[in-house]
C-alpha cells in the first residue's frame, strides 16, 4: 500500500505504471474487437459508479477492474480501424508516451521562466511544422510571426478574432468594451464553416447576427463574389467588416474555400483573414497535395489540427500568426505576480499571452516525439495511404447504381448517399452503427441527408475500407427491404 503520507510509493507507481502501459498496449492491439460505437444507454455508466467517494484509500487494481467493467463498455472506440465517423482523432505510441512524460513533469508553461523547455520545444516544433507543411516562412518564430499550440481549432479561431477585433478598433474594445463602438463589427465565413466560428463571434461580442454566412457554390465552397457583396452591403450600412474565416476542409464534406480569391477581396477591404485548416491543413505533408496551401502567404492567421490526422493525441492545434505583436497586445495583461526578469528582458516568449487561459501543459512533447519517431517520410506514408483508401472507397460508390457521390473527394472524406432518399439513408446508418462493426456519421448537403466516410484512423487499412463497403451494401439491402 501507499506510504505514510498516503502517496503512491515509487515502487507502486512503477508497478502500476508498467501495468498501465501493458493495458494500453493490449487495448491498442485489441481495439478492433470492441463495438466501435458504445452501445450503452444514457445513465448506464453514471449509475454504476458509487454515489459517494470512498472514505478509505482503494487499491489501483480495484480501480482498473472498474475501468474494464464500467468504463470500457462506455467507450466509443475512436482508435478502431473501423471508426469512420466525424473526423479522425488518431493517436500513436510516441504521442501517448509524450503525454505521459508531460503528465510526469507536470509543468505549467504559462511563462518562459516557469519552464523554459516547455516554451522553447514548442517554438521549435511550430517552426518544424512550417517546414513539414511547407507553410509561408512569415510564420516562423524568427520573423514578425510565429506559432503556438492551442487546445483546439475553436480556441485558435477565437484568439484570431480577438486580435482582429483589436486591430480594427485600435485596441478600443479591450479598453472600453463593445459599448464604445459606434459601428457594429461584421465577420464572414461560408455557410458550411465550422460552428466554432459562430461560437467565436458570440464570445467576442460580435454576435451571430453580424456573422455573415456566405453562400457556397455547387461544391460547397464560399462564393467570393457573394463575400464581396456582403462586405460592401455592410460598409454601405455603416458597419465595420473586420474578419473572414476561410475553411480548408469543411467538416461536412471537406470543401476547400477558394483562398486566393477570398484573400484578394479581404485585403482590398483590410479585413483580417483567418484560415481554418483544422480538417485538411495536415494534407500539406504530401508534396502532391500542396495545392491546399495556395494563398496562405496572404493570410493573417492559420490553424491546423495535429490532433486530428497527424498521430498526435488531442489536444494539439497548431496556430500561426503573421504578426505576433497583434495577438500578444490583444491578450496580454501582466499582474504583478507574473512579473519576472526574463519577461522584462524582452528576449523570451510567454505563451500565456498567445491564448485564453493562463496555464498550459507541455503539449509540444508529444508532437516532438511523433515527428521524431515517424520522420517526415513516415508521416507522409501514413497520410498518403489514407488518401488512397478514400479514393478506392469513392470508386466503389461511383460504380454502384444504388449510391451517388455527393461532393468532390480529393482527400480523405467521401460523402455519399443511397439513391432511395433520406429515410433509407437514415435507416442504413442506424443499421451500420448498431452493428458495432463500424461507425459512420452523417451531414446534410443541399438539404439532403448524406453519409460521411471519414478515413484516417491510425490502423485503418485497405481491408478495413473493403469490409466497410461490404457492410454498407449489406445494410443498404436490409434498409431497402425494411422500408419497401
Ligand atoms: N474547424 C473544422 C473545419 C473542423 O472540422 C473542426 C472539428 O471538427 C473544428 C474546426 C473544431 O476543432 P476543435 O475540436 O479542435 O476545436
Amino acid at each position: 500500500m501507499s506510504d505514510q503520507t498516503g502517496h503512491m510509493t515509487s515502487g507502486e507507481f512503477k508497478e502500476h505504471g508498467y501495468a498501465m502501459i501493458d493495458w494500453i498496449a493490449n487495448y491498442m492491439e485489441q481495439v478492433e474487437k470492441y463495438p466501435v460505437l458504445s452501445q450503452v444507454s444514457p445513465g448506464d455508466i453514471y449509475n454504476k459508479l458509487p454515489e459517494h467517494p470512498p472514505q478509505q484509500a482503494e487499491d489501483m487494481s480495484a480501480v482498473m477492474k472498474d475501468v474494464d467493467e464500467i468504463v470500457l463498455p462506455g467507450i466509443t472506440h475512436w482508435q478502431s480501424p473501423n471508426f469512420f465517423a466525424y473526423f479522425p482523432a488518431n493517436v500513436s505510441g510516441p504521442s501517448i508516451l509524450g503525454e505521459l512524460l508531460s503528465a510526469g513533469l507536470g509543468v505549467q508553461g504559462m511563462l518562459w521562466s516557469t519552464s523554459p523547455a516547455c516554451t522553447e520545444v514548442e517554438t521549435r516544433m511550430l517552426d518544424w511544422m512550417v517546414d513539414l507543411l511547407d507553410l509561408p516562412k512569415t510564420f516562423l518564430s524568427s520573423t514578425d510571426g510565429g506559432g503556438v499550440i492551442q487546445d483546439s481549432a475553436s480556441s485558435a479561431a477565437i484568439c484570431a478574432m480577438i486580435a482582429a477585433r483589436e486591430r480594427v478598433t485600435a485596441g478600443d474594445v479591450n479598453k472600453i468594451g463593445l459599448s464604445g463602438q459606434a459601428q457594429p463589427l461584421a465577420a464572414y465565413c461560408s455557410a458550411d464553416a465550422h460552428s466554432s466560428i459562430e461560437k467565436g463571434a458570440r464570445i467576442i461580442g460580435v454576435g451571430s447576427q453580424f456573422l455573415r454566412l456566405i453562400p457556397t457554390d455547387e461544391d460547397h465552397r464560399m462564393r467570393p463574389e457573394a463575400l464581396e457583396a456582403a462586405i460592401e452591403a455592410d460598409v454601405a450600412a455603416g458597419r465595420k467588416p473586420f474578419f473572414v474565416a476561410v475553411t480548408l476542409g469543411t467538416t461536412s464534406c471537406g470543401a476547400v474555400d477558394p483562398l486566393p480569391a477570398i484573400a484578394a477581396i479581404a485585403r482590398r477591404h483590410q479585413i483580417w483573414i483567418h484560415v481554418d485548416g483544422a480538417m485538411y491543413g495536415i494534407t500539406a505533408l504530401l508534396p502532391e497535395c500542396r495545392w491546399i496551401n495556395e494563398g496562405l502567404e496572404l493570410v493573417d492567421s492559420y490553424s491546423v489540427n495535429a490532433h486530428k490526422w497527424m498521430l498526435t493525441n488531442f489536444d494539439c492545434n497548431c496556430f500561426w500568426i503573421r504578426n505576433k505583436e497583434e495577438l500578444i497586445s490583444s491578450l496580454s495583461i501582466l499582474p504583478e505576480f507574473l512579473v519576472n526578469k526574463a519577461t522584462e528582458s524582452g528576449a523570451v516568449i510567454d505563451y500565456r499571452d498567445w491564448q485564453i487561459p493562463l496555464g498550459r501543459r507541455f503539449r509540444a512533447l508529444k508532437l516532438w516525439m511523433v515527428i521524431r519517431h515517424y520522420g517526415v517520410e513516415g508521416l507522409r506514408t501514413f497520410a498518403r495511404e489514407h488518401v488512397q483508401q478514400a479514393q478506392k472507397f469513392a470508386a466503389y460508390v461511383e460504380a454502384d447504381d444504388h449510391f451517388e457521390l455527393m461532393a468532390p473527394h480529393p482527400l480523405t472524406l467521401v460523402t455519399f448517399r443511397h439513391l432511395g432518399g433520406d429515410a433509407i439513408n437514415e435507416r442504413l446508418l442506424d443499421i451500420l452503427n448498431e452493428s458495432g462493426k463500424l461507425y459512420l456519421s452523417h451531414c446534410k448537403l443541399s438539404g439532403k441527408y448524406v453519409l460521411r466516410m471519414a478515413i484516417g484512423s491510425s490502423k485503418t487499412t485497405e481491408d478495413h475500407v473493403d469490409q466497410a463497403w461490404a457492410s454498407i451494401c449489406q445494410a443498404a439491402a436490409q434498409a431497402e427491404i425494411e422500408l419497401s
